[in-house]
């Protein structure tokens, strides 16, 4: 019989109680044992929702206070040395102080989880002595089966993954950390093998990048090393998000079941699975259903793949199971009422997917009446949505599509002609100055939306409101003496959200959530059919500051990448094309504001960097469709107008050549966090377009004084031609307050004027 299993379940609880409860006890209106027992009772209440599930290989040890990679850190004392820690037992204060921060100690530094839009906390090992400070597994392992009589099965990060991830040591040092780690891990799995525990699924997600001989030595190490010392212990090496690297040698590991991605990379997976073969005492753990994104599974298809796994593996030796844990979808689909029936009926979140787990798991023994009854159960729910209209104007589109892309979608003019152009028209001085877009989201600001989505104001009065706001922040940017201005995004909550509910073919979740760092979650848009222009989205605002100053405005919009990463997206067609339909959606926008007059332009893409897939190849196939859907976007324009774009929260020294194929006339970058790592690549590459280095920190309410600025101005210009040199804030300042704000970019205005006199005296020789 194949065996039915689940890799994390999503922590936050159906209405964001973990998340409450969390930020409570920060906040200090709730105790620490409160908050024990109320977390307690969300994990058991999860337990028990995949037991009723019928889930058989329930995971235990997925649950966190924060985030998993950093339990491993605590559980293996891997504590950063800057904060006081005798050993032992990690206190919840100390936990969270290295989560965010304590009064004399900064946090640890977040990152992404892979290609996911999970931030975890990187553990730091620099001269920690390692310990295990007390046994995470074992715990949730018996409290599983004291309380629920589940047999869970804990999931650990595995060691391997676990160096991958960490930051404070060289390279070559890893078989030193192997050998002070490696006994802790033994200890963990020794009391575990003791106290009766089956199977141990050690996540292993590092698998699916590249593995040196080198690696491979270490992989086979560790897991031969704890194969010898728990004999008994079924262990599943889990790997996800794409298809395994050198699966013909990792499944030679002492282990029980390799753990295999089968959406994410199936097809290099299967292929792999069928040159190689299983060996006959080995498991496979395969994950069927999509553990990144929101649908329906299609039945019949993922019959299909079992059925060529049949013929590779008896279902004796087979576990079925989400492609990775559930952690990336929300909850459960079953509160979406307001979802139109189409869509909703082809959702699947987090309990969803566990029923068709188990649906799948039945088949593979017998072809039963009820599973031909979900196939067409399923078959017709797609099709009830691929009748929805928004669903049917792909051709349309791809047609002007192919029109676009034959054309031509560079600009008519090469940069060297078109900036002079530019610089001329909007009257620009040496080391222009500008923001990145949105001012601060006041109380004000965010009382006045919510009266308006209540009803309580008309949508007059809130337009009345908006453009107060525009009046008040172009005064203060002409007082500033700021060169470029914006009008402010007060209208915006969200830079996806606020274009996803004016373009066509978005659908909103009610209830939607994931967690993305600590307690902070996001409810992604979801892309459910083709993206249509229905009309003109930023243009009000943006004329409306634009009359109001003799300074030019810039547009400010959110480019088709960023878009789509920050969104579940339909499966139906390649994500290209969805990039695509998003880029030419914007490129009539971009059309439209500069119809209306205005002449600079940003397209923001933060998100670019983060859907870098995880294998080389694609990245090469991902960059180069990111690069024409911005060029898609913004080669509409007139060689005088202006075209900006805008990146952060990433390192992006190693994109900077795709970056530069982009063609902005201007891009502004976040370096607060890694100023000079960024000067650096500039060194090594040179860019030859119009750039701002963000001269000051805006994630922090400390306001830089003019000298610090200078002192970064300069240095960047060491490296970048002062004559395309920008200078702004890192990004944007909604989260500040006012105050602050204009006391920082009065700073910034002072620096750039010391740095203008120098410049023109010679000083300072530009470069
Ligand atoms: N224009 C946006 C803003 O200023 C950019 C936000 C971002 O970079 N994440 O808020
Ligand atoms: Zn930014």
């Amino acid at each position: 019989m194949a065996l039915s299993s689940n890799l994390g379940y999503p922590r936050i609880g159906r209405q964001r109680q973990w998340k409450k409860h969390i930020e409570q006890y920060w906040a200090g209106r709730l105790d620490e044992e409160a908050l024990h027992e109320e977390l307690r009772l969300i994990r058991l209440e999860h337990l028990r929702k995949q037991q009723e599930a019928g889930i058989e290989l329930i995971p235990v040890n997925d649950f966190s206070y924060y985030d998993q990679v950093l339990d491993t850190a605590v559980m293996l004392g891997v504590i950063p040395t800057r904060f006081d820690y005798a050993g032992g037992k990690v206190s919840t204060k100390l936990y969270y102080e290295i989560a965010r921060g304590s009064k004399d100690q900064p946090a640890s530094e977040m990152t992404k989880w892979f290609n996911t839009n999970y931030h975890y906390i990187v553990p730091e090992l620099n001269d920690v002595k390692p310990q295990l400070t007390y046994n995470a597994p074992l715990e949730a392992f018996r409290e599983a089966r004291h309380e629920l009589g589940v047999e869970g099965k804990p999931v650990i990060i595995g060691l391997y993954s676990f160096l991958k991830l960490a930051k404070g040591y060289r390279a070559d040092e890893t078989s030193q950390w192997i050998e002070k780690l490696l006994p802790l891990y033994v200890t963990i799995l020794k009391e575990l093998e003791t106290e009766g525990a089956t199977w141990v699924q050690f996540d292993e997600p590092a698998l699916v990048t590249m593995i040196t001989d080198e690696a491979l030595e270490q992989l086979r190490y560790i897991y031969e090393t704890l194969a010898k010392q728990a004999p008994s212990l079924r262990i599943i090496l889990q790997t996800y998000f794409d298809s395994i690297e050198r699966y013909e040698d990792i499944i030679q590991l002492p282990i029980t079941a390799i753990g295999l991605d089968g959406v994410h990379g199936w097809e290099q997976n299967l292929s792999q699975l069928q040159a190689y073969g299983l060996p006959k005492n080995k498991w496979l753990a395969i994950g069927l259903i999509d553990g990144r994104n929101i649908w329906r599974t299609n039945l019949s298809e993922a019959g299909v793949k079992l059925d060529q796994l049949l013929h590779l593996v008896e279902s004796e030796r087979l576990i079925i199971q989400p492609s990775c844990s559930l952690l990336h979808v929300p909850v459960t689909a079953a509160d979406e009422a307001k979802l139109p029936a189409e869509i909703k009926q082809v959702l699947a979140f987090a309990d969803e997917k566990l029923d068709e787990v188990v649906q799948l798991t039945n088949r593979c023994e017998v072809l039963s009446e009820q599973w031909e009854r979900n196939c067409i159960e399923t078959v017709e729910a797609y099709a009830a949505f691929n009748h929805l209209e928004q669903r049917k104007q792909q051709q349309t589109i791809t047609e002007r599509l192919n029109e676009l892309l034959e054309q031509g979608i560079a600009r008519t003019a090469s940069f060297n002609e078109r900036y002079p152009l530019q610089l001329e028209k909007h009257q620009l001085p040496l080391l222009p100055t500008t923001t990145i877009g949105s001012f601060p989201q006041s109380a004000q600001v965010r009382a006045a939306r919510s009266r308006w989505r209540k009803g309580d104001w008309t949508t007059e009065e809130y337009d009345t409101f908006i453009a107060e706001e525009i009046n008040r922040w172009i005064e203060h940017q002409e007082q500033l003496g700021l060169d470029v201005l914006v009008h402010g995004e007060f209208e915006r909550t969200d830079m996806v959200e606020f274009f996803g509910e004016k373009l066509g073919g978005f659908c909103f979740t009610t209830n939607g959530w994931v967690q993305s760092y600590g307690s902070r979650c996001v409810k992604p848009p979801i892309i459910y059919g083709d993206v249509t222009y229905r009309g003109p989205m930023t243009v009000k605002e943006t004329v409306y500051a634009q009359a109001r100053t003799t300074k030019p405005v810039k547009g400010m919009l959110t480019g088709p990448i960023t878009i789509m990463n920050w969104s579940f997206t339909r499966q139906d067609i390649p994500k290209e094309a969805i990039a695509f339909q998003l880029a030419y959606a914007l490129r009539q926008e971009v059309e439209a504001l500069e119809k209306a007059g205005i002449s600079i332009i940003q397209v923001d893409e933060p998100a670019v960097r983060e859907g870098l897939p995880l294998k080389a190849d694609a990245q090469a196939r991902y960059l180069e469709a990111s690069i024409a859907a911005f060029k898609l976007t913004t080669s509409v324009v007139k060689p005088d107008t202006q075209i900006h774009t805008h990146m952060c929260y990433c390192d992006f020294h190693d994109m900077i050549a795709a970056i530069r194929e982009m063609d902005a006339d201007v891009i502004s970058i976040e370096t607060s966090r890694s100023h000079g790592e960024l000067i650096h690549s500039f060194e090594e590459q040179t860019y030859d377009l119009g750039i701002g280095l963000g001269v000051y920190d805006i994630h922090s309410p400390r306001v830089p004084a003019a000298e610090e600025m200078v002192e970064l101005i300069e240095r960047a210009l060491q490296v970048l031609d002062s004559r395309l040199f920008w200078i702004n804030p890192d990004c944007g300042l909604k989260t500040r307050g006012e105050e602050e704000t204009i006391a920082a970019l009065q700073q910034m205005i002072q620096a750039t004027s010391i740095v203008r006199e120098k410049l023109l005296s010679g000083v300072v020789h530009p470069s």
